[in-house]
């Protein structure tokens, strides 16, 4: 019994070192774990909220977009008293708005129609749209904002069930005018079905005000509406990135049930967090005048295991270490007999690699260390007693052991290799080593093999970091409508966003990358491209919106903006241009739209009265120098009768076919306006003698002697004209005058004729 416990106290005594070091181990690495948990924790909320941050920045910049397509549009509608549908359609086209702005999917026009006027507007708009009536009139209602005419990204079938349908019938919408009205800028709705949607869909539009052209800002004449599907809203464009981390909630204003605006996870947690934990991330939004909260929930998943399981990962991988530590304390005794056996060569091994700035090791048959020098001890974190004699897999990372386990058996079986793995230290530290192996052999047996590794965390971190910000850069480039690309000093493309791709015709930038202007389907003006490029890259001044005719993939002819800005390498060497270029094709158009609008009347089509007068000046100015020119006034007889008894929409009608009699009958060359009312002036220059104008005014009243017909009305149309022909040194003001006079004289004279201003004009009498 005593010899029995004596033994047990002999056998504690000679475990005991071990055990201790096993203890202490196992205490220390789950500590080290703990640590290793809060501080992956940190990592990955601080990766979160970057991640939440930069879809952010894209939304924003998505939704002022939206924004800034409805403000176009209503400028357009304000900058003229008459937009016809098909107008409408061809800026919608031209704007390609669907195209780039995919969660926009419908615009449309609500002109304002006081109540007084709602029967004239339906017979009007019956003249264009068969059977269009008001939809939905509120009873005691001063105005009404019927749809007039809508455009579809592809449903057109919609928009036709909507015409008439009063939009300030739905509170939500008429919220939004009221608030859009008053502030004159675009507002956005709360989020509402759509209407006449049976799948009631979720939607918000923008409501942006359209006023009557005048000075400043004339009165309301209706809205623009551009129409937002939510469901597509929030994803689809930043490749998926956000929604495979979070399930995002919106709130318009705060948070509550009725204010939902978007719940990807149908989950509604922000309304009780304490059940469902906080957002891993919020930020306020504010767009079209509406504000909205944006809570990122982290989605459950591997992420959220991530420092649980690097942590456990840590403690094991240190509980291993501990008892490799205590095996080692246990084999002590063994260590030193071997390590005097091995002194010799060690002490060689020492004078060629101690110094070495790489870390250098010999590893036996048997896998394990017998040589390491200095800065290996250091890269491990452990004394050379401690080293020698492990197995060399213990300090390779558990995901590259079996691999590095391979290239060992390799270089054992005689093969010099080459390879990168992650080591961890003593401390569980883990380094990137790149790392070459080399067989020693004596005779044909390979003994030991000799490694030599580096450290290269620092620089793999950097390249973790330049790719992370690169791709960041890349899905903002991605996401803007510019199409941006780069070239080398020989004009060869070295890379491009997707909208420069989809204007090439490409799907990825490989195709792009390495072809020049020569290789792409705008072949015909490379040359003048690569000319433009050298011109920038020679003067080293950028070259900023040059705009052009262009042609898409499609043959469709387009405006493009283009700015080129020459490129230096480090050592300032010209070394390429980074071009971006944009569509204007819709600026363009309303530029030309506007100009037709201010210089010519709706009604007719002809120049207007502001346009003749600018015409006039020029012309007078020509006939000082050289050459004749005839100015006729004409009126037509007793309109004021038409309009009495037929109605004012049938004297429209006299005015617009009069309009067009005239044209048939006067040369390309000749100008005629129409300066209001039933009042019209001809500009004739180039005249072979006064008969020729006379013979214009002839024509002019013959043409009018065919009766008018107006649906059943037939009506007898005439004309008076005055004619001025112009005399050295007179003005536009004294030719107007003499050829008003002219006019009055005709009508005097009974009206259906005309009259010549007498020549010898009394300048005094101006
Ligand atoms: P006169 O033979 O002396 O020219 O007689 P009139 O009746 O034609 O008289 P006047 O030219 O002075 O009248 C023109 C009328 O045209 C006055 C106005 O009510 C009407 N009017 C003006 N602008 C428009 C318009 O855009 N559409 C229609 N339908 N009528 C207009
Ligand atoms: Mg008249």
């Amino acid at each position: 019994m005593g010899s029995l416990f004596h033994r047990i106290r002999t056998s504690l005594a000679a475990r005991a070192l071990p055990v201790a070091v096993l203890v202490a181990g196992v205490i220390v690495s789950g500590y080290a774990g703990m640590a290793r948990f809060d501080h992956a924790e940190a990592q990955r909320i601080a990766e979160r909220t970057d991640a939440a941050e930069d879809y952010l920045f894209l939304l924003r910049h998505r939704l002022d977009l939206y924004t800034g397509a409805s403000r176009d549009l209503a400028a357009l509608f304000s900058a003229s008293d008459a937009i016809a549908a098909a107008e409408f359609s061809e800026f919608v086209a031209a704007s390609r708005v669907f195209e780039r702005f995919d969660g926009i999917r419908a615009f449309g026009y609500l002109p304002r129609v006081p109540a007084a006027e709602a029967a004239r507007f339906e017979a009007d708009m019956r003249r264009r749209v068969p059977g269009f009536h008001l939809v939905g009139r509120r009873p005691g209602a001063h105005d009404y904002y019927p749809m007039a005419y809508g455009e579809h990204a592809f449903d057109p079938d919609r928009m036709k069930q909507l015409l008439g349908v009063d939009f300030a019938a739905f509170p939500e919408r008429s919220a939004a005018m009221r608030e859009a009205a008053g502030r004159d800028e675009p507002v956005a709705t709360r989020r509402m079905p759509a209407i006449l949607d049976q799948q009631r869909r979720a939607i918000v539009q923008i409501y942006s005000p359209v006023h009557t052209p005048g000075q400043g800002n004339g009165p309301l004449k209706g809205f623009v509406f551009s129409t937002m599907y939510l469901d597509r809203m929030f994803s689809g464009f930043d490749n998926g990135r956000m929604a495979r981390q979070f399930d995002l909630e919106i709130y318009d204003g705060s948070v509550a049930r009725g204010n939902v605006v978007f719940d990807a996870a149908n989950a509604a947690r922000a309304l009780d967090e304490a059940r469902h934990g906080r957002a891993a991330h919020r930020a306020t939004l504010v767009f079209s005048h509406r504000t909205w909260l944006v809570h990122f929930y982290a989605k459950p998943g591997l992420a959220d295991n991530g420092p649980a399981h690097a942590a456990a990962l840590f403690a094991m991988a240190g509980t291993l270490l501990s008892l490799i530590a205590a095996w080692t304390a246990a084999a002590w005794p063994r260590y030193r007999a071997r390590r005097r056996a091995m002194h010799d060569l060690r002490e060689r091994f020492a004078g060629f690699f101690e110094h070495h700035p790489f870390a250098v090791y010999a590893i036996d048959a048997r896998r394990r260390f017998v040589h390491a020098n200095h800065q290996m001890l250091k890269e491990l974190g452990v004394e050379r007693h401690q080293l020698l004699g492990t197995l060399a897999d213990e300090y390779v990372g558990i995901e590259d052991r079996a691999e590095v386990g391979r290239h060992l058996s390799d270089a054992l079986a005689g093969q010099a290799v080459a390879y990168t793995a992650r080591i961890a230290d003593a401390a569980g530290r883990m380094a990137d080593m790149s790392i070459v192996l080399i067989p020693m052999s004596t005779g044909d047996q390979v003994t030991q093999v000799l490694g030599f590794a580096e450290n290269i965390t620092e620089r793999k971190e950097a390249e973790r970091a330049l790719y992370a910000s690169r791709q960041m850069l890349q899905l903002i480039l991605d996401n803007i409508p510019q199409s941006v690309f780069w070239k080398n000093a020989d004009s060869v493309y070295e890379g491009g966003n997707r909208a420069l791709l989809a204007d090439a015709g490409l799907a990825t930038d490989a195709e792009l990358i390495g072809k020049t202007d020569f290789d792409l389907h705008w072949k015909d003006r490379a040359a003048h491209y690569r000319q433009m490029d050298l011109e920038v890259m020679q003067s080293g001044v950028p070259r900023m919106r040059m705009q052009a005719l262009d042609r898409g993939i499609d043959g469709t002819e387009r405006w493009v903006e283009t700015s080129k800005i020459p490129l230096k390498d480090d050592a300032g060497n010209m070394a390429g241009v980074l071009a971006v270029t944009e569509d204007i094709t819709a600026r363009k158009y309303m530029e030309q739209e506007l100009f037709r609008r201010a210089h010519h009347d709706p009604l007719t089509g002809l120049p207007n009265r502001g346009y003749f007068n600018s015409q006039l000046d020029q012309a007078v100015a020509r006939a000082q120098r050289q050459g004749a020119l005839a100015l006729m006034y004409f009126d037509i007889d007793r309109f004021k009768l038409i309009n009495d008894t037929h109605g004012h929409d049938v004297g429209d009608d006299v005015i617009r076919m009069f309009a067009d009699r005239v044209r048939g009958v006067v040369r390309e060359a000749d100008f005629v306006a129409r300066l209001g009312g039933d009042e019209f002036v001809l500009v004739a220059e180039g005249l072979q003698g006064p008969q020729a104008a006379t013979v214009i005014g002839q024509k002019i009243i013959a043409t009018m002697a065919s009766p008018f017909q107006l649906g059943t009305a037939t009506l007898q149309v005439t004309t008076s004209i005055g004619i001025a022909l112009f005399e050295a040194g007179m003005t536009s003001r004294t030719l107007i005058r003499a050829a008003d006079q002219a006019m009055y004289d005709a009508k005097r004279a009974g009206r259906d004729c005309f009259r010549v201003a007498p020549s010898g004009w009394d300048q005094g009498a101006a």
